[in-house]
């Protein structure tokens, strides 16, 4: 003998509701979009079906809103404005510093705005976002610090004119915007 079935008529598991027993462990139930089905009772109880699937699917198109978020929204999240303020340039205040993704220093954003999924330099975001266009050439830094998107110290230039403030740098000079 099975002994004591569960009684769940009428009991809410997520968006269900259970509404009678049919066979087998199972009862019919009716979600909250007015879908119905036949449930496994130890799946309700245990929470691990909570809706006919209509549950998951506005899940699923919420992170996909979330994911085309405006970049200018996400990349504010990501940013802490209080970071250094660089010995090389102090008058231009603290460096911005990236606080998510990183590679070799560099600030790394994951976008899905134009429908594919690119990879994006912070710094090169932050540089968008100020001027309103991609830069053409690489973004290079004033203050010296790879992770910082402030882009009141961001400069388009070319690896050659990166080497070359590296060097006055290291000969103790200073480089101004
Ligand atoms: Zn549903
Ligand atoms: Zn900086």
């Amino acid at each position: 003998m099975r002994g004591k079935r569960l009684n769940l008529a009428n009991q809410r598991f997520g968006r269900w509701t259970a509404l009678r027993y049919t066979s087998a462990s199972k009862w019919l139930c009716r979600c909250n979009c007015g879908n119905e089905s036949e449930v496994t009772s130890s799946l309700l109880v245990r929470g691990t079906s909570k809706s006919c699937g209509c549950l998951q699917r506005e899940l699923s198109s919420e992170r996909r809103k979330a994911a085309v978020r405006p970049l200018a929204e996400r990349f504010t999240d990501k940013v802490d404005p209080n970071g250094p303020i660089p010995a090389v340039c102090p008058h231009l205040g603290p460096c911005w510093i990236w606080t998510a993704n990183k590679l070799r220093g560099y600030g790394l954003m994951i976008d899905r705005s134009e429908g594919r999924r690119r990879c994006l330099r912070a710094h090169r975001v932050a540089w968008f976002l100020a001027h309103g266009e991609w830069p053409t050439l690489s973004v290079l830094h004033y203050c010296d610090n790879p992770s910082c998107v402030n882009p009141s110290r961001l400069f388009e230039g070319t690896q050659a004119d990166n080497m070359y403030d590296l060097m006055v740098k290291r000969l103790g000079g200073k480089v101004t915007p």
